[in-house]
């Protein structure tokens, strides 16, 4: 499962009134307005479950950022994803 977002989006700031540099700084509440159309041209990311590290155990997380459109970016989720979901059946054949 992919996960999709959109990065460093700054339309909020349009909006802020106190001034803020960052989201977290902001106090009137306009880094919390749900922005429907983004406006600044902030890249779409998606980050995916890339299976498990053998060495320690934890789940690892890849994310690849950089794409205009959420279509563009599940595009490429969705190969990626086959890419792994192969990999790891090769992986299981050469390790029984
Ligand atoms: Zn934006
Ligand atoms: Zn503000």
């Amino acid at each position: 499962m992919a996960y999709f977002r959109r990065r460093g989006c700054t339309c909020w700031k349009s909006k802020c009134k106190c001034d803020a540099e960052k989201k977290s700084e902001c106090t009137c509440g306009a880094s919390e307005i749900k922005i429907k159309k983004c406006t600044c041209g902030a890249k779409w990311s998606f980050s995916l479950d890339a299976g498990v590290n053998p060495k320690n155990g934890k789940r690892k997380q890849k994310t690849v950022s950089g794409f205009n459109t959420r279509d563009e970016a599940e595009k490429a989720a969705t190969i990626l994803e086959y890419e792994l979901l192969s990999k790891t059946f090769i992986a299981d054949i050469q390790h029984p």
